[in-house]
């Protein structure tokens, strides 16, 4: 494709993708596509021979589209938001065009310090203490990656990095401590670093599906007295499940007082912290090692950015640093090179869509919209609240609203809630309208209704309700 191809393409392709938003809502948000209907549409060979983008892009709207589930459609409720908006494609089009490869500052100055500049917006619009510095990383699973591995460095000395695990009589067993309603990531990350699942420590919640303090004392103690080393402690803010937030300045004095490792996922809720009237869901925050969330979540910024930061960044650079000769630079002195502050050597120019995002909305416009969000989940919540035959499986919290249907005037045991519940939310999928996931709370089979994609909006609200108190599978 020569240039001039190119622009006219391009011209098409942005016309195309305006439309595309434009219309969002004609595509059904969960498709109906069966496993394998895709691959087998598709060549098991490559061309040989270069094809026309005509012919690409036909395949795209007549093979790809149709097996596509609509993340930016305003009535997609499943999982959380992975939302997006105008600007952050404009600055993603950029980035693609750029193509730079930002793993030290020499290999493009400007990457590494709008980063460093963006981070400090991140962390003055959360209310972050002054002493985090932040950085950017694909994915929260990556950022919780690292501070588990930083954690176990600084608590082995450095000595797992230099030695191996065991291979020294310094390395004991290392215990990390999270609820039993912490995100999967938890368990890969301490299972990647080398804790080992036996060792990861799966602390209480209460009624409130938040982690009890003095169970964490207990299993500390525990490990204790029985020669293993506590190391970390994650605290949720924020649970995938029901966005329940672990009382972070009791975790944050018990992880003081034994010196353990803090690290606080806000993958999802962080964003709320925008909000002054929302901050507490970060009370405690100062006692935290490392903390991270998602602006490719509920920030309008699409997939991949996630904002990590930590309140000092030398264990997490001795922990990361490598420093090859032919990485060396003239500036290393004076810069940064945001390579040793993660896992992956190579990194994305992700701090231009973030910049473009808060420059083009503002704080202002950007917690209008969170506080709507917020808005529209309570209002759910009160809808189904006042309608005698669902309930709330957990506090409503932030822009979750977790529910399911279980009439006051008919008794059913669990598993008959299940089969309707599971019936009731198969029936909204299949609809195309919209969709919601599940999730199980104590034991109850119960319906997400996540709220925050960029245009929705109180009509999306108010029919998803409609659907869902009119549903054959209730009747
Ligand atoms: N932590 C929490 C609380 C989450 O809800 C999620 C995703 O749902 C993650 C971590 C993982 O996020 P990522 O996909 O960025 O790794």
């Amino acid at each position: 494709m020569n240039n001039d191809e190119f622009r006219s393409t391009a011209h098409e392709f942005v016309d195309w993708i305006a439309d595309f938003l434009e219309n969002i809502e004609k595509y059904p948000v969960l498709p109906k596509t069966k496993p394998g209907e895709i691959k087998a549409q598709l060549p098991g060979y490559p061309p040989l021979e270069g094809e026309d983008m005509k012919a690409i892009f036909s395949d795209f709207e007549k093979i790809i589209l149709p097996g596509i589930t609509h993340w930016q459609h305003p009535s997609f409720f499943a999982y959380f938001p992975a939302n997006s908006s105008q600007p952050s494609l404009l600055a993603e089009m950029l980035t693609a065009t750029i193509g730079a490869q930002c793993m030290a500052w020499q290999t493009s100055p400007a990457a590494t310090e709008l980063e460093e500049v963006v981070m400090e917006w991140l962390r003055k619009m959360l209310g972050l203490p002054d002493d985090f510095t932040g950085v950017i990383q694909d994915t929260a699973s990556t950022s919780t990656l690292s501070a588990l591995i930083t954690a176990r460095e600084k608590t082995t000395g450095f000595s797992v990095n230099e030695a191996g695990f065991y291979q020294n009589s310094g390395n004991r067993r290392l215990a990390v401590y999270t609820s039993s309603e912490a995100h999967s990531s938890i368990e890969k990350g301490a299972k990647i670093a080398g804790f080992g699942k036996k060792n990861i420590r799966l602390i209480p919640v209460d009624d409130d599906f938040r982690m009890i303090p003095s169970k964490l004392e207990e299993a500390i103690r525990n490990d204790m007295d029985n020669g293993i080393t506590p190391c970390c402690v994650v605290a949720a803010i924020g649970t995938t499940s029901s966005l329940a937030v672990d009382p972070l300045r009791k975790i944050g004095e018990l992880c003081r007082s034994y010196n353990l490792w803090l690290h606080v996922d806000a993958a999802m809720a962080g964003t709320a912290a925008i909000l002054p009237e929302k901050r507490w869901i970060l009370d405690g925050i100062e006692h935290a090692d490392s903390f991270v969330f998602n602006p490719h979540k509920w920030m309008f910024t699409n997939f991949d950015c996630s904002a990590y930061f930590c309140k000092d960044p030398k264990h997490l650079i001795k922990t990361f640093s490598i420093n090859p000769e032919y990485l060396k630079t003239d500036a290393d002195m004076k810069v940064k090179n945001l390579r040793d502050w993660g896992i992956p050597l190579g990194r994305r120019f992700r701090a231009l869509k973030l910049w473009f995002v808060i420059r083009s909305y503002g704080i202002v416009g950007l917690q209008k919209m969170v506080r709507e969000h917020i808005r529209l989940a309570e209002e759910f919540a009160k809808w189904a609240e006042e309608d005698g035959r669902f309930e709330l499986t957990a506090p409503q919290s932030l822009n979750l609203v977790c529910f399911r249907f279980n009439p006051k005037i008919v008794k059913m045991d669990e598993a008959a809630l299940e089969r309707i519940n599971k019936a009731l939310m198969d029936e909204l999928n299949d609809s195309g309208k919209l969709f919601l996931s599940h999730t199980k709370l104590g034991g109850k089979f119960t319906l997400r209704m996540s709220i925050g994609q960029t245009s929705t909006a109180y009509k999306h609200i108010e029919s998803a309700w409609n659907l869902i108190k009119t549903a054959k599978a209730i009747f």
